[in-house]
């Protein structure tokens, strides 16, 4: 039985009540066969009976289940011996023998003590219904008056016998199909069609016995034989299915019973109103190991991940080997997305520790992606596709583990829209532009300004560049954003530079526009058109994707520098470019990421990742931005520390262009003497989110 839940003998399920039937119903039939046992029986029936029963026992030893698929009605040899038991000495004997036969086999092979109580009662009940058909077709037989033999028109009720015997048992196991997650009669067809023939196949040997055990009950051992032929067909075959079904590395399940299981899983999460999730992980670098240290390395390393992951998760869920580095675990009782990161998080947790390969340490990192059930889907299909998009997002911004997001599915209709919609807001004018200072920390001067851009959106409202610009990253259009950002920047600088405001502008490019166009064209024809000088224009890149092809980039950075135009490393600190890649670039500044900045506000904080930061950019004749500058206290570390520049709220939000203008003005042209730095200014620049 995959009895997954704890049977209630209160309940009044179909589960419940199949569980009560085979329990109350099963042992009193065993109770009653006990009372009926006389010692007399046995010392009548002699040498017979002791070899049936051995047999009998030995046979309950060795259940043919013929899947591991379908837990449940394997079929025993030792049913061959109960019927013969049945046939030549009616009830009360086979019953007796029945039971202790299942209660010994079960106890020795350690099962449980709710799976003993059921399985004797379902099995009893069985033979009772077998006996049923015996006592309508008028047949008599007990131990004082034993049947021996066989006539050709005994075929019928022997075959009725079976056929009783075979129904009943199925429909109890089906009884308690939906702890599997299946219903009565998907169980039943199902276990039909499994195991009619290997159970027709035992008990067909049967009559053989009755027979021999009345004749020469020496020869009866021999019945072993056919016996234990059916038993290792059935082997064979629930090999063969195993193979079919599961990994021959790793011995997981397969893709296939992968999705058997999240679909009868998917049945049941529907029937009960509980949810489940599917993750699916992928090993980042998984080809550098085998490219380093071969593929038995690579093998050993697949099955030390098989062993963790499976120690990582509840006896219940599933571990799966999808192929090549990719697993997936189905959780099927989750109801509340948390569960899932959860249980992604211990799966994370436990790949940390480094594996050893060869006598070498590796590291191994994992990439995870989870789907829920019903939030992401209903079907198999779905949920696979679904999980697999947020594994992609999570190895693309490396972030570890992701839960399925609409928004970040290329292949969502949503998201489509928001595509196409993206391309209407060019079209139209709705995006635009907010501009932050930024200013020197020594004495409050205003350096510069940073153009960050917005989408006003007419139902939205203000959509902030994050939720953009990484898919326009995507899908090209970012090229087209990148033109109109620096067009309308440069618009508002010549505005600026004609009140007296002669400060430059930064521009926020991505990589695809280093790599994909011809930047340094398109800024030369600006600059040329807006009558500016090259220093009007500054360039923000990010470090995290400056590593990924390097060559281009640098030399679109050079072809700036050439035209003097000053290239900027934005949120440095929180990518992987080398030293030496800095050392080689064209910048003229880096701007340390505010998360680092963040930290010099915490108690007891240790500036000294931000102390380094500086003092090596400096030593490089680099100028040093600080992003995210909140609070008086950030800003005097920073300013202790020789930091140049510093920008965040401490002294301005990101404004939009008039309230800018306004400041600008205020600051630069009217009062230098206020110093900029020394008064936080509160922003206007709500944003949607
Ligand atoms: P970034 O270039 O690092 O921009 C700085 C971000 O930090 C801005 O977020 C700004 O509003 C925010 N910020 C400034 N001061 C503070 C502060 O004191 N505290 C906190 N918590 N945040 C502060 P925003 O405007 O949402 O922009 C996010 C990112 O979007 C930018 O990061 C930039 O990478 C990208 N982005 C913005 N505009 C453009 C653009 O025109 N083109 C491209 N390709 N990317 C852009
Ligand atoms: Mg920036
Ligand atoms: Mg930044």
């Amino acid at each position: 039985m995959g009895t997954r839940e704890r049977p209630s003998l209160w309940g009044f399920s179909l589960f419940a009540l199949t569980w009560q039937f085979c329990v109350w119903f099963g042992w009193g039939l065993v109770v009653l066969a006990v009372l009926n046992l006389r010692a007399t029986d046995i010392t009548v029936i002699g040498w017979p009976l002791v070899v049936v029963a051995g047999l009998a026992f030995l046979g309950e030893l060795r259940p043919v289940i013929a899947s591991n698929v379908y837990v449940g009605s394997g079929v025993a040899i030792s049913t061959a011996f109960v019927f013969a038991a049945l046939y030549l000495w009616g009830f009360t004997p086979a019953i007796a023998l029945q039971a202790t036969a299942i209660l010994v086999g079960e106890i020795m092979n350690r099962k449980d003590v709710w799976r003993i109580l059921f399985n004797v009662g379902q099995y009893v009940i069985s033979i009772a219904a077998a006996w049923g058909v015996l006592v309508v077709a008028g047949v008599t037989t007990s131990a004082a008056a034993p049947r021996t033999e066989f006539h050709g028109t005994d075929a019928g009720w022997v075959l009725a016998s079976w056929g009783a015997y075979h129904l009943v048992n199925l429909g109890l196991v089906a009884g308690t199909a939906a702890s599997g997650g299946q219903t009565w009669w998907e169980s039943f067809s199902d276990d039909f069609w499994y195991y009619t023939f290997s159970t027709l196949s035992v008990l067909a040997v049967s009559p053989f016995i009755v027979v021999m055990a009345s004749q020469a009950w020496q020869f009866v051992p021999l019945l072993l034989l056919p016996l234990m032929a059916v038993y290792l067909t059935a082997a064979v075959s629930r090999d063969k299915e195993r193979q079919a079904l599961h990994d021959a590395l790793t011995d997981l399940p397969n893709r296939t019973l992968l999705q058997q299981r999240v679909e009868s899983a998917l049945a049941g999460a529907r029937r009960d109103g509980v949810g489940l999730g599917l993750i699916l992980l992928d090993l980042d670098r998984f080809k550098e190991v085998n490219d380093t240290l071969g593929h038995p390395a690579g093998d050993a390393l697949l099955e030390v991940v098989a062993r963790r992951l499976v120690g990582a998760v509840r006896p219940g869920d599933t571990v799966a080997r999808l192929g090549g580095d990719e697993f997936a675990v189905l959780l099927p009782d989750v109801d509340h997305p948390t569960d899932a990161i959860e249980v992604a998080g211990r799966i994370k947790q436990s790949l940390a520790e480094p594996f050893r390969l060869e006598g070498v340490l590796m590291d191994v990192d994992v990439s995870i992606g989870i789907a829920l059930s019903p939030q992401h889907g209903d079907d198999v299909e779905v949920l696979m596709r679904r999980a697999d998009v947020a594994m992609y997002v999570a190895k693309g911004e490396q972030t570890g583990i992701e839960v399925y997001d609409v928004a970040r599915d290329p292949n969502s209709p949503t998201r489509l829209g928001t595509v196409t919609a993206l391309r209407e807001a060019l079209d139209l004018g709705q995006l635009e532009l907010h501009y932050q200072p930024k200013v020197n920390l020594v004495d409050g001067t205003v350096v510069g300004v940073e153009a960050l851009v917005r989408w006003r959106h007419p139902e939205r409202g203000l959509i902030p560049p994050d939720d953009f610009i990484p898919l326009a990253e995507r899908t090209g259009l970012v090229h087209r954003i990148t033109a109109f950002v620096v067009k309308a920047a440069l618009d508002q600088v010549e505005e600026w530079w004609k009140q007296g405001v002669q400060i430059p502008v930064a521009v926020n490019v991505s990589m695809r526009d280093l790599q994909e166009t011809d930047l340094a064209g398109l800024v030369a024809a600006e600059l040329d058109a807006h009558h500016l000088p090259p220093s009007a224009l500054v360039l923000e890149l990010t470090e995290s994707v400056l590593a990924q092809d390097p060559g281009r980039a640098v030399a679109t950075l050079r072809e700036l520098a050439d035209l003097g135009v000053l290239s900027s490393l934005d949120d440095f600190g929180t990518g992987y470019s080398s030293l030496l890649l800095l050392e080689r670039l064209p910048v003229a500044e880096i701007k340390i990421d505010r998360s680092f900045v963040r930290r010099l506000d915490e108690a007891g904080a240790d500036p000294a990742m931000v102390r380094s930061i500086i003092g090596f950019a400096h030593g490089l004749g680099l100028s040093v931005v600080a992003e995210g500058v909140e609070t008086s206290l950030a800003w005097k570390v920073l300013r202790d520390m020789d930091c140049d520049v510093a920008q965040g709220y401490r002294v301005a939000r990101p404004m939009p262009a008039d309230q800018a203008t306004q400041w600008l003005v205020e600051r630069v042209v009217r009062g230098p003497a206020e110093r900029a730095g020394l008064r936080a200014v509160g922003g206007t620049d709500h944003i949607a989110r």
